[in-house]
């Protein structure tokens, strides 16, 4: 019992600006968990009691209910539905969210997805039964290769960060395949710049090599001489990042590029900003030996919750032999996948094999549709259109904000740091909670490193311009608001409308609650 002589209800432990009986705001439902809301004395299926059965399990039978929520079906629905809803997607919204690109999914992709053909199949199905879907596949590999000027590509690897493991994997298989050749030196350095994005160096170590940090130039980009200083014969590889993640294009690539080779290394490119430059680049021309695609960047297909992703890896011809098994053959009786290291088609000298079966086929269609209903000519705008983009906002800001590098250009996502913010009061994290009062979803904070408060902005090129317009005046508002000190409150107590307000993250990490406890009943007994 509350002081008032009514049941406790759900929700009312949140203590808010506007609290309710139900502790619900408006028609958004605070949410318990199914633990919470369930009742352990109620199912929402109607069996009746089962005979006695003799069992067999010797006496070790539960004896005590296993302590499952029940609910009714419609109990169920509104659970799930409502949770769904306090999704933040970019179906709901602007989402700027830097590096991620998160730019709107046609529709037309997720219904080629759900075709049967492709939709219904399943990966041990006699191949002969699912040529169309491995068809599918050479396509998109063809139109990855064209894309990025590239001779082979692996098709496996299910997001960005598994791209690099590939990647990274085949370049140490080719490094072992030369060792006798290559002077039996012991390359166990991996070169990263500092700006790089967190998977890259921890792809290295995660593969046992040593990395080794290249510093940015006061510009933001990597210099080809500080490469140079830094390789050296125990070198295998260097991983970089173009357009890199402070949103520009690394001038002194292809020299780069150069001297790698020239010191007996690889050339890794993250290819997470390939959306910045496809149709105006291709990354083969640029001298690299490996790169990830990041399907559900560059290709649309929802990510960040909303779905899979996926990391297709293009390599160079010194690279293609090590590529991972599975991968499509041409027969004359059609398309065979070569699942075994032992067949040794072309030449081909597998690492190994990295998922169970051969990658994640309803992004394959949706990337391939993209890509189709876009054409050549529609994919060079997009890149075209999502840099515009970005330097639309970069230029509607930059007179509040300020940018690390100076008053440039930008690719495909602006960064602003928190240089303009200097004795405010207000932080980058006021910031972006302040953008979510506003109905934002805040852009990347903090990332990347090199950069002080870093606020990175990616607005893509589905955004409009009135979306843009009302993106750039809400900034513009707060930015005016945060140099004035008008309305500390603003910031300081911001998400003041979230359904959760400011969390105490450091405790979150420090103490996590790794165990659900049941609550004290919810509502009293009378
Ligand atoms: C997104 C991203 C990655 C990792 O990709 P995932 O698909 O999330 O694993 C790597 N590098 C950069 C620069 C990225 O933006």
């Amino acid at each position: 019992m509350n002081t008032q002589g009514r049941p406790t209800a759900p929700g009312s432990a949140t203590k808010s600006d506007a609290q309710t009986f139900t502790g619900h705001r408006g028609l958004d439902h605070e949410e318990p968990l199914l633990f919470e809301s369930g009742r352990a004395d109620t199912t929402g299926v109607d069996l009746a009691e089962p005979k006695r059965q003799h069992t067999r399990l010797g006496g070790l039978e539960r004896q005590a209910p296993i302590g499952l929520p029940g609910l009714t079906e419609p109990e169920t629905m509104r659970h799930y539905v409502r949770l769904s809803r306090k999704n933040y997607a970019i179906d709901s919204g602007l989402y700027p969210l830097g590096s991620c690109t998160m730019k709107h999914n046609p529709r037309l992709n997720e219904k080629m997805a759900r075709l049967p053909g492709f939709g219904d199949i399943h990966p041990l199905q006699p191949q002969k039964t699912v040529q169309g879907a491995i068809g599918l596949m050479e396509a998109l590999a063809g139109y990855l290769m064209e894309l990025t000027g590239m001779p082979a590509v692996t098709l496996s690897p299910k997001a960005g960060a598994h791209g690099e493991l590939a990647g990274m994997l085949c370049i140490k298989a080719a490094h072992e395949a030369r060792h006798v050749t290559d002077g039996g030196s012991k390359r166990n350095v991996v070169l990263v710049p500092d700006s790089a994005h967190g998977t890259n160096p921890a792809t290295a170590a995660f593969m046992g090599y040593a990395v080794k940090s290249i510093a940015a130039r006061d510009d933001g980009t990597v210099s080809a001489d500080a490469v140079k200083a830094a390789l050296g014969p125990d070198v295998a590889a260097i991983m970089l990042t173009n357009p890199n993640t402070c949103g520009l294009f690394e001038p002194e690539v292809v020299e780069i590029a150069r001297v790698v080779h020239e010191a007996g290394a690889y050339f890794y490119c993250d290819g997470a900003n390939f959306n910045a430059i496809v149709g105006k680049v291709r990354p083969g021309d640029l001298g690299i030996d490996a790169m990830h695609i990041n399907l559900h960047k560059t290709f649309s297909t929802p990510h960040g919750g909303g779905g899979p992703g996926s990391g297709p890896v293009v390599l160079s011809a010194a690279l293609a032999p090590f590529a991972p098994l599975p991968y499509a053959h041409h027969t004359k009786d059609g398309y065979r996948l070569v699942e075994h290291a032992s067949e040794r088609v072309d030449g081909h000298t597998p690492f190994g094999r990295l998922t169970a079966f051969h990658g994640q086929m309803g992004m394959f269609v949706r990337a391939l549709a993209y890509m189709l209903s876009h054409g050549s000519d529609g994919m060079r705008q997009a890149s075209e259109d999502a840099v515009l983009n970005a330097n639309y906002v970069r230029a509607g800001l930059r007179h509040l904000m300020s940018q690390p590098f100076g008053d440039k250009p930008c690719m495909h996502e602006v960064l602003f740091d928190d240089a303009w913010l200097k004795d405010t009061g207000v932080t980058t994290l006021d910031f972006a909670k302040a953008m979510i009062d506003e109905g934002y979803h805040p852009m990347t904070m903090y990332f990347p490193l090199v950069v002080h408060g870093a606020m990175l902005i990616e607005p893509t090129e589905s955004e409009s311009k009135h979306s843009l317009d009302l993106f750039i005046a809400t900034l513009a508002d707060l930015a005016r608001d945060a140099k004035t000190g008008n309305d500390k409150r603003r910031f300081k107590e911001a998400p003041r409308l979230a359904p959760r307000r400011r969390l105490d993250e450091t405790k979150a990490a420090r103490e996590p609650k790794l165990r659900w406890r049941p609550p004290a009943p919810k509502i009293a007994a009378e």
